[in-house]
């Protein structure tokens, strides 16, 4: 946990977010500013910066994010018609929040390629 982390309070619970998945390893909450009718961050209780920052250590718990994802897809309706699963890495991905985390966004065609 590091204290000042916005990711880290939500996964501890101090910062309230709507709390759609939870496990041992990995809290998934709705998107505060959401860019299509589902979107869902995905995020390890550990706190990695960045998508540079994993290690090999850290496999397990990546694939693992990868299955709650598709969980997800599957219980929000979107795993059929498809849907994107994002990380923004650093500042020319996008990212303005650095603790790792995943998009899920479905619910509409998405464009490619991104913005
Ligand atoms: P990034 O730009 O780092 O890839 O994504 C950060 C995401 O976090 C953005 O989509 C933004 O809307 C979301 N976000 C920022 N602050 C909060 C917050 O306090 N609560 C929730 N639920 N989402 C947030
Ligand atoms: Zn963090």
């Amino acid at each position: 946990m590091t204290d000042n982390c916005l990711f880290c309070n939500i996964a501890a619970g101090t910062i309230p977010a709507k709390i759609v998945h939870e496990d041992e390893r990995v809290v998934a909450f709705a998107d505060i500013d959401p860019k299509a009718p589902v979107h869902i961050l995905i995020i390890p209780r550990k706190h990695i910066a960045s998508i540079n920052d994993i290690s090999l250590e850290d496999n397990e718990l990546i694939g693992h994010i990868h299955q709650v994802a598709v969980q997800l897809a599957r219980r929000f309706g979107i795993a059929d018609d498809g849907f994107r699963l994002v990380n923004n890495c650093n500042d020319a991905g996008g990212q303005t929040v650095y603790h790792i985390h995943f998009h899920l966004l479905g619910g509409r065609t998405m464009e490619w390629p991104p913005g």
